[in-house]
């Protein structure tokens, strides 16, 4: 929210300034649909201009929020001068937190850093919530993240988090001003909103919906304070999971993720790492677009249904991974809005 205040002394000044809400306080103020969206950062080595060229023109929507996600570091082979290889540990796309920073200041908008447990230990991730709290971020999204690249499985850090529940109640303890090291007292407490994700198709690791949902109950019950879903393209997982969540008692805000398709790659690609189905209509339609142009026609009208159709049954919020096709993104808001 941007707020103006005038003073009037012997001239005119003007100060604009942002204050910044939880994104629980939006959805409970909200007297339209709001608008939320999601970023990348660049590839090591690219300036932040990425962000602000998918940004800019979407920000004619006025979006309340901008997730930015968090890319876990990655152990790839370099070649040695002596032709031997050697294993090192590379983080692809760093700046989260310095992308927050840059958005809230250039925007005016909350940022929403996403957080994980892979690779960090709990003492990093104390220090990380210090840095977003003196930053005046108030929003985080709590997630374990995934297998690093040369693991099969999801490995904790030997001092870090399994799970996602576990962020979550360290985000609390330190809510409550109780710090890892037990010799500071009276410690100054954050208040961050915790946001969590949730999966109408479940998580591709459990076993089934309700033993899924069983632990998104858990992570609730620690006091998250909203679910952000995985993408679906079927609206009506979305609606089976929200009456779910509803009759096993999980209450909190539900915002769902949405991304429009653009390409024939995508139809075997998206559902085997999201877990997804792509509905037989939509890959029929997709499979007879015969340029690029027309593929992501069939993914904007696709995505326009699917919000259309949200909006109709009253879901106050829509979630956006703007990655790779901002225009597309836009294109779908210019026909909603
Ligand atoms: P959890 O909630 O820990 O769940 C993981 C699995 O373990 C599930 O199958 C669950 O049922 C099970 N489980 C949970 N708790 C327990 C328990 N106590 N005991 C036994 N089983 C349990 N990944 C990134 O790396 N960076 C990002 O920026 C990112 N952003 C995302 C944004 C959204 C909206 C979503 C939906 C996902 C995002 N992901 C991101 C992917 C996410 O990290 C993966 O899906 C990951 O595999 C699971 O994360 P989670 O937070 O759901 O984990």
């Amino acid at each position: 929210m941007n707020v103006t205040i005038c003073i009037k002394l012997n001239q005119p000044i003007l100060f604009t300034f942002a204050t910044y809400m939880k994104v629980t306080e939006y959805l409970a103020q909200a007297k339209k649909p709001i608008i939320s969206l999601e970023v990348l950062p660049p590839p090591k080595g690219k300036s932040i201009e990425s962000i602000y060229k998918t940004l800019d023109p979407l920000m004619e929507f006025k979006p309340s929020f901008v997730n930015v996600t968090y890319h876990r570091a990655e152990q790839v082979y370099k070649k040695r001068k002596d032709g031997t290889f050697e294993s090192v540990e590379i983080r692809k796309r760093p700046g989260t937190v310095g992308i927050c920073a840059a958005i809230m200041g250039k925007y005016k908008v909350e940022a929403i850093p996403h957080l994980i447990c892979g690779g960090f230990s709990k003492e990093e991730t104390e220090n990380a919530l210090i840095d977003l709290n003196f930053l005046g971020v108030q929003n985080v999204l709590a997630l374990r993240g995934d297998a690093a690249s040369n693991e099969k499985f999801f490995v904790p850090h030997p001092k870090g988090h399994k799970y996602a529940e576990d962020l979550v109640g360290q985000i609390i303890e330190l809510n409550k001003g109780k710090y890892i090291e037990d010799d500071i007292i009276n410690g100054t407490n954050t208040d961050f909103c915790i946001g969590v994700a949730g999966y109408p198709e479940k998580h591709f690791e459990a076993p089934n919906l309700d033993v899924d949902l069983y632990y998104l109950k858990r992570k609730i019950d620690l006091g998250a304070d909203y679910i952000t879903t995985q993408m679906f393209f079927n609206n009506k997982h979305f609606y089976d999971f929200s009456e779910k969540c509803k009759q096993q008692g999980i209450n909190a805000p539900i915002i769902p993720g949405l991304k429009p398709l653009y390409n024939h790659n995508q139809l075997s690609v998206v559902p085997r790492i999201f877990n997804t189905e792509i509905p037989t209509d939509l890959f029929k339609e997709m499979q007879n677009a015969k340029t690029p142009e027309a593929c992501e026609k069939v993914g904007e009208d696709w995505l326009y249904e699917q919000c259309k159709d949200l909006l109709n049954n009253n879901v106050p919020v829509l979630h956006f991974y703007t990655l790779g096709k901002p225009h597309v993104v836009y294109n779908v808001l210019k026909r909603l809005f």
